[in-house]
């Protein structure tokens, strides 16, 4: 089989409502992409996930620039394309940052041809150990843009949904805002279900220890991004402050980089996200790696769990699946959960195929 054209595109998919995190706020949702067509008449298709900054720049590099590296490849040789891409002329301007994302897009279309090739769905072709399903927890209700009372009624309605394990964002620039609010929400609440807080890397080590400090005693799952995703020392420092464990990940962007928060100790769940990461291949290595720490892998969700559910299925060490229902429209098969608990896609391929109504309705290049 031979690569005949690289098509990039993006999309941006309006959001139902505004959300804000502690760094971002934005009414749409960008993916850029690529559909990768070969010899043999399967199409590949991957993407990676932004706030739609940038999201021209993504095209301009996969379609010029990979583009150039990738015909008349082999699709399915997917680990020695990944180095050709990775040490392409690209290396010099960014290992990491938006070449690594559209290196996302490239290597997902890639381990998807390889699989409907195969007519295997993902998880199968990486040897599945969870077919079954994983839990799904939902980060949708809790947006820092919501007063404390939105907060306790969107999460109350999840809870009487059926959902046991919820995130909330954290982040404001005086933390007791934020402590009243996760206060405020384990005791209209109770402290019947399972609770992370998610500082989207807003804070310093001396802020993020103070929180955690106040919020000891409200059975908190996991701290997240509390610090700057490069600052391991400050992680380290932070673990050695707080009894809640400490997750990071969605702005990491290589092996190497989690390998050092590995060692460290610093974090008890690891993030890897593969359209952050250059693709699956990273991602199942980073993967590996944490199960020779005893760490689980609750990967973050730019790819809103099309790709990564299939990842973690065949994961040992992978514990969750996180869920933001903004993008079930735009899927063939969007992903699926019953009774708080992941449904596998058993269609051939990495479920990334776009529906065609909604690729020509939300696609600007
Ligand atoms: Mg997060």
């Amino acid at each position: 089989m031979k690569i005949t054209k690289v098509e990039p595109f993006v999309l941006q998919v309006p959001l139902k409502r505004d959300v804000s995190d502690a760094l971002d706020t934005n009414p749409f949702w960008g993916v850029p992409g690529c559909l990768i067509h070969t010899d043999e008449g399967i199409v590949g298709t991957g993407y990676t996930g932004t706030y739609s900054w940038g999201d021209e720049c993504f095209a301009d590099i996969i379609g010029t620039h990979f583009a150039e590296v990738l015909i008349g490849e082999d699709p399915t040789e997917i680990k020695r394309l990944w180095d050709k891409l990775h040490w392409s002329n690209l290396h010099w301007v960014g290992r990491a940052g938006m070449v690594s994302m559209a290196h996302a897009a490239v290597d997902i279309a890639l381990w998807d041809i390889t699989a409907k090739a195969a007519g295997l769905p993902l998880h199968r072709m990486l040897g599945s150990h969870k077919p079954e399903g994983v839990p799904v927890y939902n980060t949708d209700a809790g947006w820092l843009n919501w007063t404390k009372e939105e907060l306790v009624e969107d999460m109350g309605r999840l809870l009487e949904e059926g959902w046991t394990h919820l995130k909330m964002k954290v982040g404001h620039d005086d933390i007791r805002i934020d402590i009243d609010r996760v206060h405020y929400v384990r005791e209209h609440l109770g402290g019947d279900f399972t609770l992370m807080v998610d500082a989207n890397q807003k804070w310093n080590l001396q802020k993020a220890a103070a929180f955690a400090q106040a919020i000891e005693d409200l059975d908190i799952y996991w701290f997240e991004e509390p610090c700057h995703p490069d600052d391991v020392r400050s992680h380290v420092e932070l673990a050695r402050r707080t009894s809640i464990p400490l997750a990071l990940g969605e702005n990491v962007y290589s092996k190497f980089a989690f390998r050092d928060y590995l060692v460290s100790g610093a974090i008890q769940f690891v993030q890897a996200d593969c359209t952050r990461l250059s693709g699956i291949t990273e991602w199942l290595q980073v993967a590996g790696m944490a199960a020779c720490y005893d760490t689980a892998v609750v990967p973050h969700h730019g790819d809103f769990a099309q790709v990564q559910q299939h990842l973690v299925a065949a994961t040992p060490n992978a514990e969750m699946m996180e869920y933001i229902p903004w993008l079930l429209d735009v899927f063939v098969e969007p992903m699926n959960y019953k009774d708080g608990v992941l449904v596998l896609p058993e269609t051939p391929g990495a479920s990334t195929d776009f529906d065609p109504d909604a690729f020509a309705k939300y696609r600007i290049h």
